[in-house]
């Protein structure tokens, strides 16, 4: 079988066809609905490459074409009214309202290069183009699409763009485009790309012609860019004021652990310390340890004045205010802080209870919730 004819439905009869490839030059065009020997096809059809290159002879050729098209620079295409005007209801419009100059109809398609005024009339017979001439013409065409509206290619160009076309140099004058041609999808893919590159973008040629010719729009994405850099800075704050929360889930899981069962160095007060403990699972408790140990032998007695005293009160705190049960917990002063709790001013009582909320809600997102840590001596 010839490779053209993969998937073609006239070649494959009984075999459902493979999933087709995107329209583009080798192949033809697909089209949903189409049946072909009575068995309708899942979706998608092609026509034969036969059936292609007949169009396109129809209009190299310009065989009884009965339409000039004037473009800039005195370009001249010939065409076919029915073929256009079937294809684009913007040029059968057109057409109906053009006068006749020696049997022909004529059109004018000005600001656009010859060349891409002739890849979007092919188009409109073939439904098929050149990569080269799509990559050369793809702002004209997605312009030319829109204006003449031929959704077809205006999709083609937004899906080409989307997949590759789209460059650092090119993505704000296509940001435009897309603003202007109401493709809301192209201009929200622009917009990303130029926030996400915007020390690239910034410098290049297009963004300089827009500062000049679009203040408004410079103005509005430099804004965006503040917006977004400032999203940038929330999340991160965000994520670090969360590991900060994290940090201290997990010191109060290990304070837990360390006054119940012991860890490493420190055996739990009122039992036996075992040398040959199954190693510790906490990565706080080492820092735990030698703030433990520190606490237990600090010189410095006067309150407030050791930094990490202080630490460890308030993380003896923290416990005491998240810890279940009281009465059967093992870690130092969790009965006296509660009682201390009760006495508070207002404004601290709201700091700790903000605190602890943070807590909870961090750990709750992914782990088990404080109230079921087992606080009680195991037995
Ligand atoms: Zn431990
Ligand atoms: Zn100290
Ligand atoms: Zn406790």
């Amino acid at each position: 079988m010839d490779d053209t004819c993969e998937g073609c439905p006239l070649y494959s009869k009984s075999v459902a066809p493979t999933p087709p490839p995107l329209p583009g030059p080798a192949t033809s065009y697909h089209r949903k609905g189409i049946v072909t020997n009575g068995s309708p096809l899942r979706g998608y059809s092609c026509v034969s490459i036969s059936t292609k290159d007949l169009w396109e002879r129809i209009f190299d050729s310009g065989y009884k074409a009965d339409v000039i098209i004037y473009t800039d620079y005195d370009g001249i295409i010939y065409a076919h009214a029915n073929v256009l005007g079937m294809a684009s209801p913007v040029i059968k419009g057109m057409l109906k309202q053009s006068k006749f100059r020696a049997r022909r109809r004529s059109l004018t398609i000005r600001g656009v290069p010859l060349d891409a005024v002739r890849v979007f009339v092919r188009f409109l017979y073939s439904s098929c183009y050149e990569k080269a001439d799509m990559e050369d013409y793809v702002l004209h065409l997605l312009v030319l699409s829109h204006v003449f509206v031929v959704p077809l290619l205006k999709r083609e160009c937004e899906l080409q763009l989307e997949h590759g076309l789209l460059t650092n140099e090119n993505v704000v004058d296509i940001f435009q485009l897309a603003l202007l041609c109401d493709a809301p999808r192209l201009s929200l893919i622009c917009h990303r790309m130029i926030l996400r590159n915007f020390m690239t973008v910034s410098v290049s040629e297009g963004w300089k012609v827009m500062k000049r010719s679009h203040p408004v729009l410079e103005k509005e994405l430099l804004e965006s860019m503040i917006d977004e850099d400032n999203r940038q800075k929330e999340r991160i704050r965000k994520l670090n004021e969360r590991k900060i929360y994290l940090q201290l889930h997990e010191a109060m899981e290990a304070l837990v652990h360390i006054c119940r069962d012991g860890c490493r160095t420190i055996g739990p007060h009122d039992k036996d310390f075992k040398e040959n403990q199954a190693p510790c699972t906490y990565a706080a408790c080492k820092g735990l340890e030698l703030l433990v140990r520190h606490f237990a032998g600090c010189k410095l007695r006067v309150p407030g004045k050791c930094i990490h005293c202080k630490r460890m009160w308030q993380l003896l705190e923290l416990h005491s205010r998240l810890c279940a049960n009281s009465d059967v917990c093992r870690v130092p002063l969790c009965r006296n802080f509660k009682d201390k709790i009760k006495k508070q001013s207002k404004k601290d009582e709201i700091k700790w209870r903000k605190l602890v909320e943070k807590i909870l809600r961090t750990r709750s997102i992914g782990g088990a919730p404080f109230s079921s840590w087992a606080l009680a001596s195991p037995s």
